[in-house]
């Protein structure tokens, strides 16, 4: 290890090539006596480096003995100092390496998600005649308090309105918890806890070492341990315990429908792998990170669980993180960032969900963590699982074609639920005949009864408003004028209670006169505004009058009413603890909730999502519909799903109707291998945006045409554009984009990536390249 190959912390294309520097004695032995590194190494570290006249942060990627060929070694640069241990090894840097190439970004961006979590360096100056300064911006101290319940606290009932000391409690029934993530599962609870403490309820404990195997206070470790699997739950293990005995990242899509227990295979796959001595990864939606599934996952595993998500401090996240690097939790629950977790061993992948767009980062690296995950099991040659009740489709047509990338892609099918429980009967309600018949209510007359009778039989309802892309915005009745952001070109939405016009682009809002008053369109000044789309606070407005003197609790989920840190968790819990309730919600209440006691299962506007301009529309419906269905019924009690739609006779609807997806499946493909769209072909979307809009269109237009010259004659290639977005202004920006179509298997984004880079670029026009792109707004 006498040369190291390191890669400069400046995200230019220009500068994205590794730079080779020595490694002094000291530097070298720092390294290689670091019990804590990744690599074991020098591999993954932070370094300090010369270059060009300064200072500069780089990581190291690679380390060789021999000078690199060509060069006098005595001309080489020594590396200055390390300035941070490894955060991965070689393998990783293969994954980073292997990231910058497939998505188009500069390798330094595609290795920052590896780094230890909030322990940044960087090199600044205050402005251009100051000298560079090292700043570490290194997280706070580890926090080692374990929370846990006394026996006292079976006897203790918490004051009717004390909801925040339930909510711990509850959080605690499942047994200890590090104090870090109980705050970043219930924000501003440790004065709680020191109120419970004082009582004697519950007990802080301070530990260096995570526990080994005393004071477990975890209730269900065996009572959540179904006695038999199903059938489909044996296959499923079958097929897992080949892929990782193949051991070379072969890939089992678990195609399990709502409820049959996909979370059960799960566990028990991670608890062979432990056996074996390796470890695990599991990925799931951030928004289904609740105390619900960490429970889960803690009541089997206990404290060799670490848990990676958005909502824990920097130094809550690199205490969870260095967990893993220090080889003291085998597994690693997370969001799509723990996909990068520095796990030892790795056994095992499994993304929960697998069809969720949330695994697709919005910016730079713009990874997708289903294609990172194939990636990462190839090289450490582990198993990757995808589980899903909707399987995108590109999965499906993978595990068709039996191989993909060089290893095996099986599905196995879980078609049914444990025991008694059954998928739920679904019922399509025509609109349209509603109306026909004289109903121009929000409800349609089998939803209202079916509501009522939810209430008679003291059950529970979720209603989903699908209002994703058309919210609530007001429109002229006299011009048709929908007043839009003067600054994006975003319709703006309309919120009743504030009584305001807001842009979901900007975030800037208008108030329009005062309550009461009336209001005027911006266009031809009529008075007639009408509300047009519903909202949530109608739904529950509405429902607060049918259901009135029934005594039932009215829940409702949207952006709006969870924006404040743990109002998501509290109002699950409220619903979850009311005798009888309805949860009202958008998109958000659709998937992962596992309540036995909803029988009932309302879908106000099925069609929404199925206008939007997006090749993916039918796609996302079906899921979105099938996921929010399969919240029905999953007790012993059977559920009922009632769909009203527009549009009844959409394949979409068909399908979930019949639980088919076939009825879906065979049209959408046909469509997609007609207009040439994924799972037939790449496709990736190359976003232009600044200030000056002609600047914009000359270096899109120059991007455009670089490309049509290079991919001329290629088969199977198609460039659509340069075009305005549909969203063409953002924050005063102008935006346009190409869309590029390329045969499944070609390198697009290196392609991509050498037209961008041709292109001179003046100050503040930025071009980005989203491969694999799921949003295209
Ligand atoms: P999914 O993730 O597929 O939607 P879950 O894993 O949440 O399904 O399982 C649904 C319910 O079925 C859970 O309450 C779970 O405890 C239960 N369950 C899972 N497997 C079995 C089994 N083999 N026997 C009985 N109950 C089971
Ligand atoms: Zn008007
Ligand atoms: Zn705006």
């Amino acid at each position: 290890m006498r040369f190291a190959s390191v890669v400069l912390d400046i995200p230019t294309r220009a500068l994205d090539a590794a730079f080779d520097y020595a490694v002094p004695d000291e530097v070298r032995a720092r390294a290689e006596g670091d019990g804590v590194g990744c690599s074991g190494g020098l591999i993954g570290c932070t370094v300090l480096v010369p270059f060009s006249h300064r200072q500069v942060v780089g990581y190291v990627v690679a380390t060789f003995d021999e000078a690199p060929a060509g060069i006098d070694p005595a001309r080489i640069l020594p590396i200055a100092r390390i300035l941070a241990s490894s955060a991965f090894d070689e393998p990783s840097a293969r994954v980073a390496r292997w990231i910058a190439r497939e998505y188009s970004c500069p390798l330094c961006e595609a290795i920052r998600p590896f780094l230890a979590p909030g322990q940044t360096v960087k090199v600044r100056r205050a402005d251009d005649s100051s000298p560079w300064e090292l700043v570490c911006e290194k997280s706070g101290p580890v926090d080692e308090r374990w929370v846990s319940l006394t026996e006292s606290a079976a006897d203790f009932e918490p004051r009717a309105n004390a909801s925040k000391q339930r909510a711990v409690l509850g959080a605690l029934s499942q047994g200890t918890v590090r104090m870090a993530e109980l705050s970043a599962m219930l924000p501003g609870c440790s004065a709680t806890v020191a109120a419970l403490q004082k009582r004697g309820v519950v007990s802080v404990e301070r530990r260096r070492h995570v526990r080994g195997g005393e004071g477990t206070t975890l209730s269900s470790a065996t009572a959540s341990r179904p006695e038999h699997l199903t059938k489909g739950q044996v296959g499923a293990l079958e097929a897992v315990a080949a892929a990782c005995a193949a051991a070379r990242g072969d890939v089992v899509v678990v195609d399990g429908v709502t409820g049959s227990g996909k979370t059960e295979v799960y566990l028990e796959a991670i608890e062979r792998v432990r056996k074996s001595g390796k470890s695990a990864l599991v990925l799931v939606p951030e928004i289904s990170l609740t105390a619900q599934t960490v429970g889960r996952f803690r009541s089997r595993f206990g404290d060799d669980v670490a848990i990676l998500h958005s909502r824990l401090s920097a130094g809550e996240r690199f205490d969870q993180w260095d967990l893993a690097r220090r080889g003291e939790a085998h597994v690693v629950v997370g969001a799509r960032s723990a996909l990068f977790a520095p796990l030892r061993d790795l056994g095992l992948v499994i993304i929960d969900e697998e069809h969720e767009a949330s695994y697709k980062q919005d910016s730079a690296p713009r990874y997708h963590a289903r294609e990172v995950a194939a990636r990462i099991a190839r090289e450490r040659g582990c198993a990757l699982v995808l589980g899903s009740a909707t399987p995108s489709l590109e999965s499906l047509e993978r595990c068709r074609a039996k191989s993909w990338g060089g290893v095996s892609w099986t599905r196995a099918c879980m078609p049914e639920r444990p025991g008694s429980a059954r998928l739920p009967k679904v019922r399509v309600v025509d609109m349209t005949e509603q109306f026909a018949l004289g109903r121009k209510h929000m409800f349609s007359k089998p939803l209202a009864d079916a509501l009522q009778g939810v209430a008679e039989r003291r059950e529970k309802a979720v209603l989903l408003l699908n209002r994703r892309g058309f919210a609530n915005f007001l429109m002229c009745r006299e011009c048709g004028a929908v007043p839009e952001c003067p600054h994006c070109s975003t319709s703006l939405t309309y919120h009743e209670r504030t009584h305001t016009l807001v842009c979901h682009s900007c975030d800037r809002s208008w108030a329009i006169g005062t309550p009461g008053a009336p209001m005027r369109c911006p266009v031809c000044g009529s008075p007639y505004l009408g509300a047009y789309g519903i909202g949530t606070q109608q739904v529950e407005t509405t429902l607060a009058d049918e259901l009135a003197g029934k005594g039932v609790t009215i829940v409702r989920m949207d952006a709006d009413t969870t924006r404040g840190k743990g109002e998501h968790q509290r109002r699950l819990e409220e619903f979850d603890a009311a005798e009888c309730a309805v949860l009202v919600g958008t998109q958000m209440i659709a998937k992962g909730l596992d309540f036995p006691q909803v029988t009932l299962v309302g879908v106000i506007n099925a069609d929404t999502t199925l206008k939007m301009p997006d090749f993916r529309a039918a796609e996302r419906t079906y899921d979105l519909l099938e996921q929010v269905a399969g919240r029905a019924g999953r007790g012993e009690r059977p559920g009922e799903v009632i769909i009203q739609t527009y549009w009844a006779s959409h394949p979409a609807i068909q399908a979930v109707a019949a639980h088919d997806r076939d009825l879906f499946m065979s049209s959408e493909l046909e469509e997609r291998r007609d207009g040439n769209y994924p799972p037939y072909s790449r496709l990736a979307n190359v976003l232009c945006w600044g200030r000056n809009e002609s600047e914009v269109r000359r270096v899109l237009d120059g991007v455009a045409s670089t490309l049509r010259a290079r991919i001329e004659g290629r088969r199977g290639w198609e460039v659509l554009g340069p075009a305005d977005c549909l969203k063409s202004r953002v924050k005063d920006r102008f935006r346009r984009h190409i869309l590029v179509k390329a045969p499944v298997g070609e390198e697009l984004g290196a392609l991509l990536d050498a037209c961008v880079r041709e292109q001179d670029k003046p100050r503040g026009v930025n071009v980005a390249v989203d491969v694999d792109a799921y949003d295209m707004m």
